[in-house]
């Protein structure tokens, strides 16, 4: 029987690997909290409905690329492929709006779309998602895309560029798609493929297409921006002006579209010089008719998500720190079979004591245990024999240096804890 493998298009987050994401978390979350922003756990699975209507029907994400399956009952159910519409979905359901508002929540976890895999680009794949609910303020705008950029400050990615355009709203979105689709029509039979499918369903997506000849025959067409309606107008006009005042170098792309039906006004993306095809780190807008289009009543909104592997790819392209990686601070060391239960014992009575270690459970040998010790990153072996055993006491090497002394059982804990924190003043003393 052949062994079974991962499917393809997804991937297993190793030891090696995972603790550089724990990093990318604790920053996330460290950012969260200055911003006032709450975490939220939401399910992974939601009524398909959601997406249909949430996202768009005429969408690639919705058309093409969801995991949408029947339960065991016939309810159509789908893999969540983004975190918005389930952001919106929970404010609606459990009453945020009651709460002050606007009503700033986070999330992270996996999300699944059924899309050609490439590097940095996975079927279940990981984002920060950040939304804020409630408010129109422009200001509000200017903070989502703060945060996304705070978090990559703390995280020291460089070389980041920020777009910004507005996408418009029901009012002057028809006048765009009209005065596109009329510069468009007698070129049609030049625009690729998927864009002539885009002509009549969802023309706008033709202005972010990749392919030159499409570029090339867009280059003149109508942007949004020159189709706004006033209030679309000044709203654009005042969250550029907030960037400029809190310091944040953003240009205009008026090509940026956003691939989800449900953006309005503001739209974003933090993109990265070194990830190449798929450079957007980090994508948001404002989506005041997503709420409509769910069933809810009128509630404005914006957010943005971020992509876990593709921070972690850039900053492993970038030589950015992840911090210390976790490793054991002692490893237990039984010499004879005879003391392994009075080992055992020792073994958790450090590690009650908020010290990391472990133990052999493979039978090996002394000498071997100690090249395990070693391997483990621990820094101390720490030996219990009959002869300690005797009086009490043990034997702490510091695997390191190699220097060896005996020790009162009693003391040992405290003489690692003494020495880790000494080592961490060390470090940040050579910080400063
Ligand atoms: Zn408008
Ligand atoms: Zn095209």
């Amino acid at each position: 029987m052949s062994s079974i493998s991962a499917p393809r298009g997804v991937r297993d987050i190793l030891p090696d690997e995972s603790w550089k994401w724990e990093y990318v978390f604790k920053v996330t979350r460290d950012t969260a909290r200055d911003f006032g922003y709450r975490e939220v756990h939401l399910p992974v699975f939601e009524h398909t409905e959601l997406f249909s209507r949430g996202v768009g029907e005429t969408t690639d994400v919705v058309e093409k690329e969801m995991y949408t399956f029947d339960d065991r009952a016939g309810r159509s159910l789908t893999l969540r492929p983004e975190l918005s519409a389930s952001m919106v979905r929970s404010y609606l359901e459990n009453r945020m709006d009651k709460l002050h508002q606007p009503a700033k929540l986070w999330s992270a976890g996996p999300m699944f779309r059924y899309e050609r895999p490439q590097k940095g680009r996975y079927r279940q794949f990981w984002q920060i998602d950040f939304e804020a609910i409630g408010s129109q303020d422009p200001y509000v705008d200017v903070e989502s895309i703060a945060v996304s950029l705070e978090i990559f400050r703390k995280l020291g990615l460089a070389n980041l560029e920020v777009v910004v355009n507005s996408v418009g709203c029901p009012v002057c979105r028809p006048v765009h798609k009209e005065a596109l689709q009329s510069f468009l029509k007698s070129k049609l039979g030049d625009l690729c493929e998927t864009c002539k499918g885009r002509f009549n369903r969802n023309p706008l997506r033709i202005l972010d297409c990749k392919n030159p000849v499409c570029r090339e025959i867009t280059e003149e067409a109508p942007d949004t921006i020159s189709c706004l309606c006033a209030e679309c107008s000044e709203h654009f006009s005042a969250v550029r002006l907030g960037l400029d005042r809190i310091g944040a170098a953003v240009s205009v792309d008026k090509r940026l579209v956003r691939g989800l039906d449900y953006y309005t006004k503001t739209a974003y993306e933090v993109l990265s010089g070194d990830l190449g095809a798929q450079n957007a780190v980090c994508g948001g807008g404002r989506y005041d008719n997503l709420a409509e289009s769910i069933g809810g009543p009128h509630t404005p909104g914006v957010g943005f998500a971020a992509g876990v592997e593709r921070i972690v790819l850039t900053m492993e392209q970038q030589g950015r720190s992840f911090g210390e990686p976790p490793v054991l601070d002692a490893y237990v060391v039984s010499p004879d079979p005879s003391s392994r239960d009075e080992s055992v014992a020792l073994l958790y009575e450090i590690r009650r004591s908020g010290i990391a270690a472990d133990i052999d459970y493979m039978g090996r040998s002394f000498k071997a245990q100690f090249k395990t010790a070693g391997g483990s990153g621990a820094v101390f072996a720490c030996v219990l024999g009959p002869d300690e055993i005797a009086t009490g006491s043990v034997t702490v090497k510091n695997l390191e240096t190699g220097e060896q002394h005996q020790l009162a059982r009693a003391e040992l804990s405290s003489f690692i804890i003494e020495f880790k924190s000494a080592k961490v003043k060390k470090q940040e003393g050579n910080l400063l």
